[in-house]
């Protein structure tokens, strides 16, 4: 069942979106070779914490930390551990606030210290793909004109793996909500877009094949062939007069272009 949301709900919901996207920019600045992805995790979480958020993350179905850190080959729900980050891995960061009852939802994909041209490629088809998306986030569309427009991006154009065991999702007082939102389909398939939606739409796109596995921790999902897999998430409002984006990638794209030890060109 589709929640459609309130103008006041959205306004709530708008407040945890930013708060996700004020969080990633804290490691956005804060990213460099030495640290941490336990270190990235509790930045995060104190963050949320210190704003009178929960993290959305942390015991949803068991997951057992605030944020899902998921590297170079890893698509998504990886954990943070103690390892350092090296120079030229990449790092998918995906955040969750729960505040006021309503939940944001917004991951990115940061390229520590030098990485190849094939990557950053991957990262800025990956992005791209994510607006192309929202841009058939409109009213009287459909999800299968979002699905398709992210896998003509990436998998048509590019030879990409769009993923397929994972998909984006309504978003609401729950984190995962009515309708699923794919990153491969049909134009003109599936639920008809209508104003009060929040979709969190989030392509997760392999280098390689599409194919993915799953690690026996029960989350961390891989790439079947080892290449490095991007992740980019926003969250968007449906409105009749086009795609209201809730969460913000403003704030990290500036702290990124300030963190020499980040690569952001691309
Ligand atoms: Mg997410
Ligand atoms: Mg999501």
């Amino acid at each position: 069942m589709i929640h459609y949301k309130t103008k006041e709900e959205i306004e709530i919901m708008r407040h945890s979106c930013l708060l996700v996207g004020k969080a990633h920019a804290i490691i956005a600045a804060a990213l460099k070779p030495g640290i941490t992805t336990m270190q990235v995790n509790n930045l995060v979480e104190t963050f949320i914490r210190d704003n009178g958020g929960i993290p959305s993350f942390l015991n949803y179905s068991g997951f057992p930390y605030a944020t899902c850190i998921s590297m170079n080959n890893a698509v998504v729900h990886g954990f943070p551990n103690n390892t350092p980050i090296k120079d030229g891995d990449i790092i998918s960061l995906d955040i969750g606030v729960f505040k006021n009852g309503f939940h944001g939802d917004s991951a990115y994909t940061y390229a520590v210290g030098e990485v190849s041209t094939e990557v950053k490629q991957l990262l800025r088809v990956t992005k791209e793909s994510l607006y192309c998306g929202i841009d058939k986030a409109r009213q009287g569309n459909r999800i299968g004109d979002i699905a398709y427009a992210i896998q003509e991006h990436t998998e048509k154009k590019y030879g990409y793996g769009v993923v397929r065991d994972l998909v984006g999702h309504g978003l609401g007082r729950k984190l995962h909500e009515d309708p699923q939102v794919p990153n491969y389909g049909k134009r003109g398939s599936k639920e008809k877009l209508k104003e009060g939606m929040v979709l969190a739409i989030e392509p997760m796109i392999n280098m390689g094949v599409k194919e993915v596995l799953h690690l026996d921790d029960g989350w961390t999902v891989l790439t079947k062939d080892g290449k490095p897999s991007a992740h980019f998430e926003h969250d968007v409002h449906i409105t009749k007069a086009g795609p209201d984006i809730l969460s913000s990638f403003e704030e990290i794209e500036a702290a990124e272009k300030t963190n020499v030890n980040l690569s952001w060109s691309y």
